[in-house]
């Protein structure tokens, strides 16, 4: 090893111990479940794309969702970020279509984000899936077709409905309800 080479490792070894730190700083808060302003065009039809087209416009976690059928993992990040977040609505990350909001939104302890019903019940659809031997109500966006989660009934929650929308947070986008639209609603 000449004289030469070793102050480059060195710096080298410096530099790929520090790069966590330096992408920690450059994007220290991006939540998973992305929040937008106010609520996107609502599409005025079914939404349909090819696999290559999704492919382009989801992440590789909300494409293997949604697409694919995937669940995410339960109490990590999106949990988190579900538990924090105030009133506001949830759009289906594949086509901006409502689905959900904070109204009926309740915390289950299951890790994974719960509503006791949908908001746009025309945008949620249901199936039955297989996929672990049993029958489960698959819940589906209407618009899309894009998977979003389970739906369990009759498990004694306190809430108007006894149903757990158990829905992966990774394929919502959140939308804060307008601090001016939401105090006549808590006044009632
Ligand atoms: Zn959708």
């Amino acid at each position: 090893m000449t004289s030469k080479l070793v102050p480059r490792l060195l710096l080298g070894v410096a530099v790929l111990a520090a790069t966590p730190f330096l992408l920690i700083a450059a994007d220290p808060v991006k939540p998973i479940i992305e929040v937008l302003k106010e609520t996107p065009a609502q599409p005025a039809q079914t939404v349909e794309k090819t696999d290559e087209e999704w492919k382009k416009t989801l992440t590789p976690e909300q494409y293997r969702i949604l697409r694919q059928a995937g669940t995410e993992r339960a109490n990590g990040q999106v949990y988190k970020e579900f538990k924090e977040q105030g009133g506001g609505t949830y759009c289906c990350a594949g086509c901006n279509t409502e689905l959900f909001s904070s109204k009926e939104k309740f915390d289950s302890h299951c890790g994974w984000p719960s509503f006791y019903d949908p908001s746009k019940a025309k945008n949620v659809k249901t199936a039955t899936d297989y996929h672990l031997g049993y029958a489960r109500t698959e819940v589906r966006c209407a618009v899309c077709d894009g998977h979003l989660g389970h739906v369990f009934t009759g498990e004694g929650y306190d809430t108007p409905t006894d149903k757990r929308y158990c829905i992966n947070g990774t394929v919502l986008k959140f939308v804060p309800f307008p601090e001016a639209k939401e105090a006549p609603a808590e006044k009632k």
